[in-house]
């Protein structure tokens, strides 16, 4: 296998390929990860049967090691001692992009630590499929994964992105999607939303509607399939009206004093002021006039 070139330190250890395979469908995998499986010494693989019905089917005989959530310690370090006596290991999950909600992220971490070379073959990630085929503003976007299970981090995580102005990215399993849902629709309100089901495989479909209309779809129809979640982002001009509004019941002086008292000069305090206000720092300083003239 080809070896990274002009890095002294990584000559002799091995490769590590994060191999991105199909999230439905087999077509989608590419012949560089096809190559990279067939020539790498060992597999490690999330779910080992998972991976055997993927190898079997494009004839790959190989050496595989459970890698998963739960042994990443121990079988981390193991991985990372046969990079190191110069083993080439290419990592896949059981489907899509490894360290995309699945196992890859630590191994990642502890490979760029050794300084062992790693490289990737790109692929399928659920997530920017279903963004792409939303129909939201796709330039930017936050994906956000699966949401925490604990209450409390739940609703912390859905209260810090009420203002985030980009389309959200989830991933969910259905027997939970009419939790989530309504969990999305309390915390954001009534925004776009489209879901995206069974991606790449016979029944997909996406879903474009209001978080109010999929929550009483899934109020009593039970999901089938794996689902993402693509929900509209906050609404810019919302956010500031939202904004100038909050500084209406502030004086001007009190708002100025609150800068001040952060530590900003008097000028800088102005200067923020308009722009919370959406004010020019000349109508700011005419409104302060007296006392900036005393
Ligand atoms: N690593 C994967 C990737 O690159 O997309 C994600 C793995 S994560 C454990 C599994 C979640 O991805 C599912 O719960 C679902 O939200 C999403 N997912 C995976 N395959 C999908 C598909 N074919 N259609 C829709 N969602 C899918």
């Amino acid at each position: 296998m080809k070896q990274f070139q002009g890095d002294e330190e990584a000559l002799g250890k091995g490769i590590l390929y994060l191999v991105a395979t199909p999230i439905g469908n087999l077509e989608d995998i590419t012949l560089r990860a096809l190559r990279i499986l067939k020539e790498a010494d060992i597999i490690a693989a999330e779910d080992t049967r998972q991976t055997l019905k993927l190898l079997n089917h494009f004839e790959i005989k190989k050496p595989l090691i459970s890698y998963y959530e739960h042994n990443k310690i121990e079988k981390g370090n193991y991985l990372i001692n046969l990079l190191l006596e110069g083993k080439n290991i290419a990592l896949v999950s059981d489907a899509g992009t490894p360290g995309i909600s699945d196992p890859g992220e630590d191994l990642v971490r502890l490979a760029v630590e050794n300084n062992i070379p790693v490289t990737m073959t790109p692929g399928p990630v659920a997530a920017v499929m279903a963004l792409v085929l939303s129909g939201l503003p796709s330039g930017r976007f936050a994906f956000e994964g699966f949401l925490p299970m604990n209450k409390r981090s739940r609703k912390e995580r859905l209260l810090s992105l009420k203002k985030e102005t980009r389309p959200m990215v989830f991933y969910e399993a259905p027997h939970k999607l009419k939790y989530t849902l309504k969990d999305l629709y309390d915390a954001l309100g009534n925004r776009k939303i489209a879901l995206a089901r069974e991606l790449t495989k016979k029944f997909e479909e996406i879903t474009r509607c209001s978080l109010e209309e999929a929550v009483n779809k899934y109020a009593d129809e039970s999901p089938k399939g794996e689902f993402v979640l693509v929900v509209e982002g906050e609404d810019e001009e919302k956010l500031l009206i939202d904004k100038k509004r909050s500084w209406e019941a502030t004086s001007l002086d009190e708002h100025l004093q609150s800068y001040v008292d952060q530590g900003l000069s008097r000028k800088e305090a102005m200067k923020r002021v308009a722009g919370d206000r959406g004010l020019s720092k000349r109508d700011i300083y005419n409104s302060l006039l007296p006392e900036e003239s005393q």
